[in-house]
């Protein structure tokens, strides 16, 4: 059994039961606490660990001897990490079968929705979250539908359709989008497989920080550098660090800088209220039905349900929020190709925001950081995007 435990009153529910909040209305989390796992030796061979996140079976809330998730994995994990510099190294997450961390938290989220017999599910993303769901839903045989806003787009819906889900278009915000989603999951029998408000994504996306672990020899960087919008990699990133506190893996937490864009910015914004820092962010006068606020638009969420968590979770680490500008995105973008990186604008956001804090406060050169780079250049069309 797969307990879910509501955050706001902290009754447990049953996964299998198929409800994605609980009767009163709070977000639930996991119920889950996994032991120390099995970290191999960096050379060792790896026989009977798989090269993808699975090798980390051991902290996911599945079964020893589940034989589900090896018919659903795509090989997600074990990215590149990269050094840019003394010091800075960049995680290459979005070399994934859909080209965008998301597929660590899909490949959990759709494993675990096998597992328990989901015949259909539903997703709403109008980027790289639902298509990496319609991926994996594809790999599962599982039937997906995937609500889009009617403005997503052409390449990105034929992507879905590619994968064989029915994709719903829906006019209004991105608000009105989850709205039809839950309406739709309300009136059949789907298994809602949001990313937003499952916490098994957040079980998937936690990965990210056990294999920094593995591949930094066992240590942790002193600072993670990542992306924010709904905060599913700043979640999990913050699980798998409590997780290695608990199981004296490490002894500290890295500090988690949270980068997001300056005109769409809730995160920074709470942030700046509860440390009551005086940082300059400009007032986003986001209108919730535009598009597109930013150019980073895999950020660009006004109203993220789980803000209260990801706010906790930055302070908890002694980190910080920082906001960028689309001009300082679109450079970093141009300036990551002339290093051989393509990203899309939404990651090249977070590199962006590091270049920032790193001009701001010189770090003692003993000092190590990972930024997160979490979605291909291809995913963006050229034009918008500063291509070099
Ligand atoms: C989804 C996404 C993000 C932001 O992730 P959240 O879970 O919304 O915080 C960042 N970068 C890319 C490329 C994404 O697809
Ligand atoms: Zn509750």
């Amino acid at each position: 059994m797969t307990t879910l435990i509501c955050r706001s009153c902290g009754e447990a529910d049953d996964l299998a039961g198929g409800a994605w909040r609980c009767p009163c209305g709070g977000l639930f989390d996991l119920a889950f606490s996994p032991g120390a796992p099995a970290i191999r030796p960096p050379g060792s061979t790896t026989h009977d660990a798989p090269w993808s996140l699975w090798r980390y079976r051991e902290v996911l809330p599945f079964r020893s001897d589940s034989v589900i998730w090896p018919s659903v994995t795509l090989g997600e994990g074990m990215t590149p990490l990269v050094a840019l510099g003394p010091g800075v190294q960049v995680k290459l997450d979005f070399l994934m079968p859909t080209l965008s961390f998301k597929d660590r938290g899909s490949a959990v989220l759709v494993a675990k929705a096998a597992e328990l017999g989901v015949r259909r599910l539903v997703a709403d993303s109008s980027g790289n979250a639902g298509t990496s769901i319609a991926a994996y839903a594809a790999r599962a045989g599982i039937a997906a539908d995937v609500f889009v806003p009617s403005h997503a787009a052409d390449q990105k819906v034929r992507q879905l359709r590619g994968f064989g889900a029915s994709v719903h278009r829906v006019s209004g915000s991105r608000s009105d989008v989850a709205a039809a989603a839950i309406d739709h999951v309300d009136h059949t029998a789907s298994f809602y497989a949001s990313h937003v408000y499952n916490p098994l994504f957040h079980h998937g996306t936690k990965t990210y920080v056990y294999e920094l672990y593995e591949q930094l020899d066992g240590r942790l960087p002193d600072t993670l550098v990542i992306p924010a919008g709904n905060g599913t990699l700043l979640l999990g990133a913050s699980i798998g660090i409590q997780e290695l506190l608990a199981t004296g893996r490490v002894q500290r937490s890295p500090r988690l800088v949270v980068v997001q864009a300056a005109a769409c910015a809730p995160l920074a914004h709470a942030w700046r209220m509860r440390t009551a820092q005086s940082v300059a962010i400009p007032d986003p006068g986001t209108d919730p039905r535009n598009a597109n606020p930013t150019v980073a638009e895999g950020i660009a969420i006004s109203a993220p349900p789980r803000l209260d968590q990801m706010l906790d979770a930055v302070c908890d680490s002694g980190g910080a929020v920082v906001t960028v500008s689309d001009e300082a995105i679109l450079t970093a973008r141009r300036d990551l190709a002339r290093l051989g990186i393509d990203v899309e604008p939404t990651a090249a956001a977070t590199f962006a925001g590091w270049r920032d804090v790193a001009a701001l406060h010189p770090r003692p050169p003993s000092t190590s950081v990972v930024v997160a780079l979490t979605g291909a250049g291809l995913k963006s069309p050229s034009d918008k995007a500063g291509h070099p």
